[in-house]
């Protein structure tokens, strides 16, 4: 198939340069999003349905079989904005959430590499035209080209749905250089989410299934510890007390290995023996990795008049807000 738009040049050539520079980073060049192995077939020039989704922008096969969609970044963004927040959420969340997308983006592509996105919470999640609302599409309109900078350069934005509180620092939750802003902030936006608080009961028995496939020598667990907290409050290490000794679990490794359905976030309040011994209830706050923008906290925000671009300046502070187009 004749491809009407070209691929992603220059954003990478841009960050090796350490340079922002909007005339290389023009919005008219198509991303690469990996769809998968499936059934595509084309609708019209500019549309084609996969899965029994419709999708804009066209497609290729890569050497895998696997379909990738050729599509106007913009247009990818309609989509992922009305997947990752609810349309019904306040117009400056939904811009704010926009902006972020489109930052993602750009800050992540790699013409190196043959493609640019999964279109999975992975990356971003992208559902094609399927997957598109008018409220999210007309936040990414009114927004358009907008990206958020830190000294010249695309931001390295993360979200995630609450914070609990207290957004995450990136170096503290995946050990990268420290980022001013993305150090995590106080965040007393995101209180009317229904995961402010949880809690967890938890079964050793379900414990040491979980985390037996790294530990074949685990044993039975006996309770389990936080061990340490980051400066987030969040637990950097549980302590697994078992009946060949104690064990230390990096927080991350431990919420991977139980699930993010029994662990929400890693911000736990406290960890209590159920009273029969038989597990632990934990107790804890937030939807997430908790890095960056709270979803949850952007809609509070907005709902009490903020614009998108005081959103953006209170959870990536130091960051500037700039227009591509
Ligand atoms: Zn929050």
């Amino acid at each position: 198939m004749a491809l009407a738009l070209t691929p992603w040049l220059g954003v990478r050539a841009a960050r090796a340069q350490n340079e922002f520079d909007p005339a290389i980073t023009s919005s008219r060049q198509a991303l690469r999003v990996l769809l998968g192995e499936g059934d595509a077939t084309a609708v019209s020039a500019d549309s084609f349905t996969f899965e029994g989704r419709l999708y804009r922008g066209n497609f290729q096969r890569d050497a895998t079989g696997s379909v990738v969609n050729f599509v106007d970044l913009e247009q990818y963004l309609y989509s992922v904005v009305s997947r990752e927040m609810p349309a019904s959420w306040p117009s400056f969340a939904l811009q704010a959430q926009s902006i972020c997308a489109r930052t993602y983006v750009l800050e992540r592509s790699d013409p190196r590499r043959g493609y640019d996105l999964v279109p999975s919470e992975l990356d971003q999640v992208y559902e094609g035209i399927s997957g598109e609302t008018p409220a999210g599409t007309a936040a990414v309109g009114s927004t358009s080209g907008e990206v958020i900078s830190f000294e010249s350069v695309f931001a390295q934005v993360a979200y995630s749905s609450c914070c609990g509180g207290h957004t995450e620092s990136s170096a503290d939750l995946w050990g990268n250089a420290a980022l001013p802003y993305l150090s995590g902030v106080t965040c007393g936006w995101c209180t009317e989410s229904p995961s402010y608080r949880w809690q967890r009961s938890l079964s050793f028995e379900t414990l040491a299934q979980r985390l037996a496939s790294g530990q074949p020598e685990l044993g039975t667990v006996l309770d389990l510890r936080i061990d340490a907290r980051d400066s987030s409050g969040r637990a950097r290490t549980l302590e697994l007390v078992t009946g060949g000794g104690s064990l230390s679990v990096a927080g991350s490794a431990f919420r991977r290995a139980v699930g993010s359905r029994v662990l929400p976030s890693l911000l736990l309040t406290g960890i209590t023996r159920l009273p029969d011994g038989s597990g632990v209830l934990i107790e804890g706050g937030g939807l997430g990795h908790g890095v960056g923008l709270c979803q949850w906290g952007a809609r509070g925000m907005a709902r009490a008049g903020r614009l998108a671009s005081q959103i953006l300046a209170f959870y990536l502070p130091r960051t500037d807000i700039r227009n591509l187009s």
